[in-house]
């Protein structure tokens, strides 16, 4: 497998919001970077997001805007997956839904080199699974990083029953090279990070539900007691509360401990629709912005 100093091209699958941040990295880093997406107005928005976040960071002086201008000029975006055919890396962050993951990781096996590395930004799928529809599941693993991406520093990377040494070899040096500390953890549901933040935001909605505490003073004794730097609800809503949800749910199908039991009351926000800050409502109203 080639060394993460080598890796010359990368592609990224999915050009939502983690694709276009992936993207945005791989560019500063000096890596060429193929975001494809099956959705033209996705790709668009990538494209703007990455811009914007950009000129962000020259503002902020940590980057010059000639750096700006050739990292935007290394991610090339478009709607073919063949154009992944000639990338060492590839990282695949399309929408969270298992049957999507597998079937792009068939797809992928077919297009890239026998040696190529397929990373999954998956939150809560298993790479096991992943892998076993992959033609070499020895080169699956996952690389989950962390919104927004280019502020976030930690990636977790996640070892699949049959990822090779060499696999993740080359994942710690690409995490390196992208400037990023990156935490190994062996493929279980939710991982660490969501095995550890989701049940502690299910756990703040509980609270809620039974009259513990209102949604302010759940999130101001976290803030203030605990140091976080923003509330478990606001944080909940943030990423959104289907991808909370769902989270809680594979977490309480596949360790079938009660105490990962979702809480009703965020299910019943998420089937009217108060996803959040994405749909204008979650626990908070962002109807003023
Ligand atoms: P998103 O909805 O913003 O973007 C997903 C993109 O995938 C969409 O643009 C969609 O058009 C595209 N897509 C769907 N099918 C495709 C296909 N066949 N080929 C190419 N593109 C396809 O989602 P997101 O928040 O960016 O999440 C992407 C992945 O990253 C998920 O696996 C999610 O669990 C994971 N993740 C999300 C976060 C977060 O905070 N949002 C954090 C860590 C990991």
């Amino acid at each position: 497998m080639i060394r993460a100093d080598d890796v010359m091209r990368v592609g990224v699958v999915g050009a939502g919001t983690m694709g276009s941040g992936i993207a945005h990295v791989f560019g500063l880093a000096g890596i060429s970077c193929r975001l494809v997406d099956v959705d033209t107005e996705a790709l668009g928005r990538a494209r703007d997001s990455i811009e914007s976040n950009l000129t962000r960071q020259v503002r902020r002086e940590l980057i010059s805007p000639d750096e700006a201008e050739v990292a935007l000029g290394r991610i090339k975006t478009g709607r073919n997956l063949d154009a992944m055919g000639d990338a060492e890396v590839v990282v695949e962050a399309a929408s969270e839904r298992p049957a999507l993951k597998f079937e792009l990781v068939e797809q992928l096996s077919s297009i890239v080199a026998a040696d190529t590395l397929l990373a999954s930004n998956t939150s809560s799928i298993s790479i096991t699974e992943i892998a076993a529809r992959a033609a070499a599941p020895a080169r699956v693993i996952g690389m989950h990083f962390m919104n927004p991406v280019p502020v976030m520093r930690l990636v977790e990377v996640i070892r699949g029953l049959e990822t090779s040494d060499e696999a993740t070899t080359l994942t710690l040096g690409l995490c390196k090279r992208l400037a990023k500390t990156a935490v190994l953890a062996n493929d279980f549901p939710g991982f660490v990070a969501n095995r550890i933040l989701m049940p502690m935001i299910n756990e703040a909605v509980y609270c809620l539900m039974e009259g513990v505490a209102d949604i302010e003073a759940v999130d101001t004794v976290m803030k203030l007691g605990m140091n976080h730097p923003m509330g478990p609800l606001a944080l909940a809503d943030l990423i959104g509360l289907d991808t909370c949800l769902a989270i809680m749910r594979v977490l309480h199908a596949e360790l079938g401990d009660g105490k990962y039991r979702p809480c009703p009351l965020l299910a019943k926000y998420v089937a009217a629709g108060r996803l959040g800050r994405k749909t204008g409502r979650g626990f908070y109203d962002y109807a003023g912005g």
